[in-house]
């Protein structure tokens, strides 16, 4: 089929919510894509934060695999090892609690927010303006767009909004009425933009002061994409409640939404549940996913090569440059034009947050020598 018989089915047939590129991909390998004509693209954007482990890793392939051929769901009114396994592995690994699965951002978040209202009912949620936290009814009023928020209206109620650099303004709005403050340490979908430590900080203070919950949102900055495993990890402020999807399952859909000891009991029997969540063939995947990134020295070397891309793009003169580990980001004056002439002209793949950013968030497992050429590639476009 060509690509404008599959443009013509998609515009018939699938819901138009989403502007896509002309590129049919069919194949990946490591940081590479093919397109049905064959034609290679270097992909700095990892299905957004997604295919953390690059395309089609061996292991990765291998799990998935041998778990199809055992057994692919059983159903959450069963005990499965690979779910439970991982919730062991992600709690260990980060605040020690709980965790629930989910099969989406979008349903970690909404997880965090039941467990908030479930903690104070009734009590308020603090979230900061340019937030972006998923698109369900949840999740979307947590997003303070008023693209995204206003046809969908009413929201939920009980949201309140904060400057993102503002620790006063964070703290005013804390309260006994608070249930949670709401945060992504880095803000992905608004251009990069890491929260700064001050708010950090007094998200983390006002939460404790009045027995609020601190939830980081850490579905595009986590999983090792900061070069540490969660973003919070490297900034030494620790959440009540976190949140993981994207890169969990390196190209499976998985959430999680973890807590702390102090609130691994707050959900009940009943409370919540999903169909598919935390089933055997995700966990499976994102087992294989954390074998690579929890393997020594990774994590360093994801730091090292972010260290690596940052100096490249300075030097190349981009304005602007910003964020953590391989999560980065520039600006130039269309962010969309840019990106098109990345995928056509030099068969980058790259994505404008905004219309004036452009972000790379490569496989962590992107080599010197790829990043040399992407470099090279961003060059040809200036
Ligand atoms: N939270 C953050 C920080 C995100 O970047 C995203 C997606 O981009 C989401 C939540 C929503 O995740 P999903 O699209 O899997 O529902």
């Amino acid at each position: 089929m060509s690509l404008a018989e599959l443009e013509a089915l998609d515009r018939r047939y699938v819901m138009g919510t989403y502007a896509r590129a002309t590129v049919e991909f069919v194949r990946g390998e490591g940081s590479w894509l093919w397109d049905a004509e064959g034609g290679a693209y270097l992909d700095f954007l990892a299905g957004v934060s997604v295919n953390q482990i690059g395309h089609a890793h061996p292991a990765w392939v291998a799990a998935i695999a041998a778990q199809a051929g055992r057994l692919a769901h059983a159903s959450n009114l069963f005990y499965s090892a690979p779910g439970i396994r991982l919730a062991e592995r992600l709690a260990v690994g980060s605040l020690g609690g709980r965790v629930f699965f989910g099969n989406s951002g979008a349903e970690a978040n909404e997880c965090a927010i039941k467990l908030a209202r479930r903690h104070r009912p009734g009590g308020e949620m603090v979230v900061l303006a340019d937030a972006f936290h998923g698109r369900t009814m949840g999740a979307l009023s947590a997003t303070p767009s008023p693209a995204k928020q206003e046809p969908f209206a009413p929201l939920v109620p009980g949201f309140v909004v904060v400057p993102r650099d503002d620790p006063e303004a964070l703290r005013a709005a804390v309260g006994g009425h608070t249930a949670a403050v709401m945060v992504e340490p880095i803000q992905g979908e608004t251009g990069i933009n890491p929260v700064p430590f001050e708010v950090l900080v007094a998200a983390r203070e006002a939460c404790d002061a009045h027995g609020a919950l601190l939830v980081l949102d850490e579905i595009q900055c986590g999983m090792g994409r900061t070069g540490t495993m969660w973003a919070w990890q490297g900034v030494g402020v620790e959440p009540d409640v976190m949140t993981a999807a994207k890169g969990l399952g390196g190209g499976v859909p998985i959430g999680a939404c973890v807590t702390s000891p102090a609130y691994g009991e707050v959900l009940r029997p009943g409370d919540h549940g999903s169909t598919f969540a935390g089933g055997l063939l995700v966990a499976a995947a994102a087992h294989a996913v954390l074998d690579v990134v929890e393997a020594p020295g990774f994590l360093a070397e994801v730091a090292a090569k972010g260290e690596v891309l940052v100096e490249g793009l300075r030097e190349l003169g981009l304005p602007g440059v910003r964020g953590r580990g391989l999560m980065l980001a520039f600006d130039v004056p269309e962010g969309a034009a840019f990106v098109r002439r990345a995928l056509t002209e030099q068969r980058l793949v790259l994505n404008a947050p905004t219309p004036s950013s452009v972000r790379l968030l490569p496989p962590l497992t992107v080599s010197r020598e790829e990043i040399a050429e992407a470099l090279r590639r961003i060059g040809a476009l200036l």
